[in-house]
This record gives structure tokens, C-alpha cells and sequence, in this order.
């Protein structure tokens, strides 16, 4: 059996859902993982981590703020070297109907959503071409594709990180580097836990396969696309949706 190499790895919006259940399944695959949030909750996904003998660092940064992204950067450097894998995973919700969306609605979930990823793939990518490896994945969503009512802003986003991440795909695929995104359908985190019961219900009639899905359904697929076996798959975009999303 071939080992798998060490990798250095971050993941933004890692101190809880989705993000901590990918921060987890890579440090399960061997790699050090630097846990981002823009809270001190990653210190709880690095602690997590530890415990089952894995190697992680919590970092604390605004991904919508370009300086504490290369503050965030600087840190793992310091530490560990390069980030060769990177996952853009946070994001937020700030819903409402697009006549009454404020100015603040739509720059806050633009610019931690989409602003975020762009942010960490340009302080990232330097070194990735230059060691001629990298791994990025961006965690879109099922509503970037069939768009969302209420949910402009966040849709516009989602969307917008499709757009980067083929960008991204052509114009690195020449350095080794991949970059694909995750369609999450609805997933049971703190983005969904808080809806109303009969929401919820006709959210998983919806879904053909008949419920939500867990974080860390998303995190294996997350986990493959960064692995070295996935090294032909560039610009694509992985539904984990039930179903959802199917014909979009
Ligand atoms: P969550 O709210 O549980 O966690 C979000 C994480 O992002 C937290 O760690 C938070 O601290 C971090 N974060 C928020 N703003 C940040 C910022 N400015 N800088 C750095 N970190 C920041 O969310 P989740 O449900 O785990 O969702 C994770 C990702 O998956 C998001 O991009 C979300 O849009 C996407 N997604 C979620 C669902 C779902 O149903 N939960 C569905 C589709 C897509």
C-alpha cells in the first residue's frame, strides 16, 4: 500500500458544521489542517482534532478582509510552510425578500461568501505554482445553481464561486493545481438547525432522497477532491444534495 503524503491544509469556517466535519476527515487522511473561523471556535475543531491524534492549528481570521487572510496565511507559514490544500467553506446567510435587501444584506454575504474565497486562493496560489501541487475546493450550494427566494444575495454568491472556481481550474490546471467545487443541498448544521418544523418537513419531501444530509457526507466528498487520486478532476462542480439539484 502506498502512503499517503502529508499534506499542509486549510479550511475556513472550520470551527463548526461543515467545516469542522471536513477539517476532521483530512486530518483523518494524515494532513495538518489549520482550522480558520472568524470566531476562537476553531480552537474546538483544532482540540477535536488532537484528541483522535491528528495535527491542527486554529487560526482567527475575517476571510472578507484581505489582511487578516494573509495575517491567517502567515501564521500556518510560520508553522508548517505552504498551504497546499485550500477550502473555502465559509459563509453566511443574511435572507430577505430582494426589494426590502439592504446595502449591508447583500456586501456582507458577497464579501465573506465569495470575496473570502477569492482572497485565500490569491494569497495561496503563489506557492502552490510554485511547488506545482495544489488542491482547492469551494463549498458552493444547490441555491448557487437553482437560485433561492429570499436568498439573492447568498444565490449571487454561490453562483459567483462556480464562475471562480473554472476560472481558477483553466488558468492553474498548467501548475498541477485543481480546483472544484461541492453543491451542498440542505444540511443539518446551525445554517438549518434553527428552522421551523413544517420548513423542515417540506424540505425533505423535496429532497428525493427523503431527508437532509450530514456534514459529514459533504466532508468525504471535500476529502476526495483534495486527495491525490482526484488529481484529474478540475472545474467540476459535485452535487451532495440528495438529488435536489438534478437537471441544473
Ligand atoms: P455554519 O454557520 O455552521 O458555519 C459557518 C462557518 O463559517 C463558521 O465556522 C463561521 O465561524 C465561519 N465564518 C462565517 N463568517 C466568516 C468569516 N467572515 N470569516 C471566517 N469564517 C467565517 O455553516 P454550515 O452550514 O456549516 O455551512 C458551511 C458552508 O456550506 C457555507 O459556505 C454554506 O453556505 C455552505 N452550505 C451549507 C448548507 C447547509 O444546509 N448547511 C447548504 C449548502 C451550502
Amino acid at each position: 500500500m502506498s502512503e499517503v503524503q502529508s499534506r499542509v491544509a486549510l479550511v475556513t469556517g472550520a470551527s463548526r458544521g461543515i467545516g469542522r466535519a471536513i477539517a476532521v476527515e483530512l486530518a483523518r487522511a494524515g494532513h495538518r489542517v489549520a482550522c480558520c473561523s472568524s470566531s476562537d471556535g476553531a480552537k474546538d475543531a483544532q482540540a477535536d482534532i488532537e484528541g483522535e491524534g491528528g495535527t491542527a492549528l486554529a487560526v482567527q481570521a475575517d476571510v472578507g478582509n484581505p489582511a487578516a487572510v494573509d495575517a491567517a496565511f502567515g501564521e500556518i507559514e510560520a508553522a508548517w510552510g505552504p498551504v497546499e490544500v485550500l477550502v473555502n467553506n465559509a459563509g453566511i446567510t443574511a435572507d430577505g425578500l430582494v426589494a426590502r435587501m439592504t446595502d449591508d444584506q447583500w456586501g456582507d454575504v458577497l464579501r465573506t461568501n465569495l470575496s473570502g474565497a477569492f482572497h485565500a486562493i490569491r494569497r495561496a496560489t503563489p506557492k502552490m505554482m510554485r511547488n506545482r501541487w495544489g488542491r482547492i475546493v469551494n463549498v458552493s450550494s444547490v441555491s448557487g445553481q437553482a437560485g433561492a427566494a429570499g436568498q439573492a444575495n447568498y444565490s449571487a454568491a454561490k453562483a459567483g464561486l462556480l464562475g471562480l472556481t473554472r476560472a481558477i481550474a483553466r488558468e492553474l490546471a498548467p501548475r498541477g493545481i485543481t480546483c472544484n467545487a461541492v453543491a451542498p443541498g440542505p444540511i443539518v448544521t446551525a445554517m438549518t438547525e434553527d428552522m421551523p418544523a413544517e420548513w423542515r418537513a417540506v424540505m425533505e419531501a423535496t429532497v428525493p432522497l427523503g431527508r437532509l444530509g450530514n456534514p459529514e457526507e459533504v466532508a468525504s466528498v471535500v476529502g476526495y477532491l483534495c486527495s491525490e487520486p482526484a488529481g484529474y478532476i478540475t472545474g467540476a462542480l459535485v452535487p451532495v444534495d440528495g438529488g435536489l439539484g438534478m437537471g441544473h
